[in-house]
């Protein structure tokens, strides 16, 4: 296949809501109303954008800035293609159900957020959804019993969410992205605790042209987890530089 999205992209183009989610599933592992609602925020914003000029090749042109780190990010990600590794994913920290969707070059942008009242059209559907997530997820209180149930709730609540119009779920916007430069392109250096190659930019200089890794120098990162992006510290005893004095 020339495109390896030729499947999404027709699907985005179609308005195929269903199809998407499937897709979708693939990559999040199971059908909630979280990833629908990406799905659905990331189709319409896509074709508000003007699908047939978006490149979707996952070069950085297209740029999708998603401000939570739940559910929703894997409609994102699935549907317009800009993922972590691809660097067209940009993972803004506000925990709101919300994306917005530019190309570069552009100035002009969409924005697209999930009314409040997304969580009673779910419990229409479904009113053992939040139920069951409190029971299963929150309180790790459920037997199989109950995950088999929760599984079915979400993809019954995920595909009548994909049915109900846009206008009730969402709010549509202009906007300004502010986007990141492109991924720096950097060389690789061997860092001489670890013997692992090390993005350059990610080395930290102990003197006499020796740089180690954050890791073996034992410096704090960031990660992306549940909570959010938080600094860490390493646990491990960092890599011996008693020699560089
Ligand atoms: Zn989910
Ligand atoms: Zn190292």
């Amino acid at each position: 296949m020339q495109n390896p999205r030729c499947d999404f992209i027709r699907a985005i183009q179609n308005n195929d809501l269903a199809r998407c989610l499937v897709k979708t599933a693939e990559i999040h592992g199971h059908f909630c109303p979280g990833s629908a609602l990406g799905v659905m925020a990331s189709v319409y914003g896509l074709n508000r954008l003007g699908m047939g000029s978006i490149p979707s090749d996952g070069m950085e042109k297209l740029m999708a800035i998603v401000e939570i780190n739940a559910c929703f990010a894997d409609g994102v990600q699935a549907v317009s293609g800009c993922t972590l590794g691809n660097n067209g994913l940009v993972y803004r920290d506000l925990g709101r159900h919300a994306v917005t969707f530019a190309i570069r070059g552009r100035e002009v942008g969409v924005r697209v957020r999930v009314l409040p009242g997304f969580r009673a059209h779910v419990s229409r559907a479904s009113p053992e959804f939040f139920p069951l997530v409190e029971k299963v997820i929150k309180d790790r209180s459920g037997d199989e019993e109950d995950a088999a149930a929760l599984r079915e709730m979400g993809k019954k609540s995920a595909f009548a969410l994909i049915q109900l119009p846009f206008e009730d779920l969402f709010a549509i916007e202009t906007a300004r992205p502010d986007l990141p430069d492109y991924a720096p392109i950097t060389e690789s250096v061997l860092c001489p605790g670890c013997k692992e190659s090390i993005m350059a930019t990610k080395v930290v200089a102990v003197g006499a042209g020796r740089s180690l890794c954050f890791s073996c120098a034992g410096r704090r990162y960031r990660q992306v987890e549940g909570g959010g992006i938080v600094a860490k510290e390493h646990r491990v005893q960092p890599y011996s530089t008693e020699d560089q004095a």
